[in-house]
């Protein structure tokens, strides 16, 4: 049972499914008894919402509870397994464009794990709405699937402007952008040159590119000289696990989503059902997570406090049954340990943190339209299991006029004509790249001829224009294309 204060805040509850219920509601009580001041709207969401049949996992009131209050505690929950259901997570994050995935990695005394002693205490910034994650994908023939990987100017632009402000808030000093821009030019290369943009505007904080490869290299090497990492979706959900291993796992690891209306703070660990309600669960992800909504909400006193009677109490030796040695205690035991070191000090300071000033982008604010831009040809990838050679010759034959000159056929991204026959295993899809012969006569009614004639003798599913900024090609070239 929470009592409300009448406070000028309030905070929606997600307490979740499996060990959620618990976890949360220690962590608000914890949470207010550290002097923090506000009430609490509690909502649903997860399996009660889909029991009910709501498709998303979170019922309308939910959602109007999040848009009121626009910051959240949300326990872990549960996603229906098979098709058909959409995670919870999603939706909300989704709903309220939670860009920004913010995952603290802290060696914490008495955890034990193969990097104690080094110190780590960094931060992994994960954009979290683009990339692979945009879920647009297709099987192309019955061998091939993609998924689309899209990178947005502005989406990379706000990360980067969310891990400058994050660093800026906690005192940090410098921030690391991991990409793969040497293989993706232009997906990661574009979130790598935002980011080099952005840091123009924070000359104080020291910024630097590394590959992602070397990245998670030099976590496991020496995880100590990281600070705050800032990454495109995919390379930073497993990044931010490897980081949480380093410290003693997914219990101990905290998060916070932001966006610009709403943040959303929460565990990292699922409902963990083998636990719930046995009194067993480790709450201090949750806790953690508490914490960063206290700062978040500018409740600064009162997240040092909680924080620093947490780090006691583990200093002290007491933890849940998760962590191997003596001393373990259950649920409800090491909240109240913490409770009664409110107010004392660890022998790990806290930093000292300032509000979060994330300056607000929109896509016009980042808007580079070039002035000039030429059309150069068009990829047409299609479906067959003829050799490379023969499918040259049969589209070659179809070309019934000379708006557009066949140059090149790559099977999986290597090019497989012209030249020899390549010793490459090749499959039913390749992409057939068409120069245009004359730009002038370039138009969509050049282009839908080209593909009528490549269709009567292949079947195409998918078409790729081919342009030119600045005379600059926007657009990869094929494994041994010249
Ligand atoms: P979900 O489907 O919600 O992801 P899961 O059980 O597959 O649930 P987790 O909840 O992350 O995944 O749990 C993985 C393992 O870690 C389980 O054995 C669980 O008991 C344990 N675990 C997870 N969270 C905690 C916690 N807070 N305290 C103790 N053990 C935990």
């Amino acid at each position: 049972m929470i009592n409300n204060l009448n406070s000028k805040r309030t905070v929606t509850v997600i307490e979740g499914d499996g060990v959620g219920p618990e976890i949360t509601s220690l962590t608000i009580d914890l949470m207010r008894a550290s002097g923090a001041m506000f009430d609490v709207e509690l909502a649903e969401a997860g399996e009660v919402a889909f029991t009910k049949g709501i498709a998303g996992g979170v019922p309308q009131d939910t959602l109007d509870s999040v848009s009121r209050n626009k910051v959240v505690l949300k326990g872990p929950l549960a996603t229906p397994i098979g098709e058909g259901g959409k995670s919870a997570n999603v939706t909300l994050r989704k709903t309220f464009e939670m860009f920004a995935n913010i995952r603290p990695a802290r060696e914490l005394p008495g955890i034990p794990s193969p990097f104690s002693g080094r110190g780590i205490d960094l931060v992994i910034i994960r954009e979290n709405v683009e990339d692979l994650y945009a879920g647009i994908e297709h099987m192309q023939t019955p061998n091939v699937a993609q998924c689309l990987k899209l990178i947005s100017r502005v989406g990379s632009a706000r990360i980067a402007e969310a891990a400058f402000a994050f660093a800026l808030s906690q005192g940090r000093s410098s921030v690391v952008v991991a990409t793969k821009a040497n293989i993706m030019k232009l997906t990661e290369g574009l979130f790598k040159s935002e980011f080099e943009r952005i840091a123009k505007g924070y000359p104080n904080i020291e910024s630097s590119h590394i590959l992602i490869d070397n990245c998670a290299h030099q976590l496991v090497m020496k995880p100590e000289d990281f600070d705050v990492i800032v990454t495109t979706n995919m390379n930073g959900d497993i990044l931010s696990d490897l980081a949480s291993g380093l410290v003693g796992g997914l219990g101990f690891s905290p998060s916070a989503n932001l966006g610009y209306e709403v943040a959303m703070f929460e565990a990292v660990h699922g409902t963990a059902p083998d636990i719930a309600g046995k009194n067993k669960a480790n709450p201090t992800a949750m806790i953690l997570s508490g914490v960063m909504l206290l700062r978040h909400i500018e409740e600064f006193t009162a997240a040092d406090k909680l924080e620093q009677a947490l780090l006691l109490t583990l200093e002290d030796g007491i933890h849940t049954f998760d962590v191997p040695g003596t001393g373990a205690v259950g649920t409800l035991e090491f909240s109240e340990a913490i409770k009664l070191r409110l107010g004392s000090l660890s022998s790990y300071p806290t930093k000292t943190h300032s509000p979060l000033a994330m300056k607000k982008l929109w896509p016009e604010d980042v808007d580079v339209t070039p002035p000039s831009r030429s059309k150069d040809g068009l990829d047409v990838l299609i479906e067959t299991n003829e050799e490379a050679q023969v499918v040259a010759q049969k589209i070659q034959a179809a070309l019934r006029d000379d708006n557009f000159r066949l140059t090149m056929i790559s099977n999986r991204g290597t090019r497989v004509w012209p030249g020899a026959p390549s010793n490459a295993t090749q499959v039913d899809h390749y992409r057939c790249r068409f120069l245009a012969t004359k730009k002038s006569r370039w138009s969509d009614e050049t282009v839908s001829r080209l593909l009528a004639q490549i269709g009567g003798v292949y079947r195409w599913m998918h078409i790729e224009k081919l342009e030119s900024y600045h005379d600059k090609p926007q657009y990869s070239k094929a494994q041994g294309e010249d």
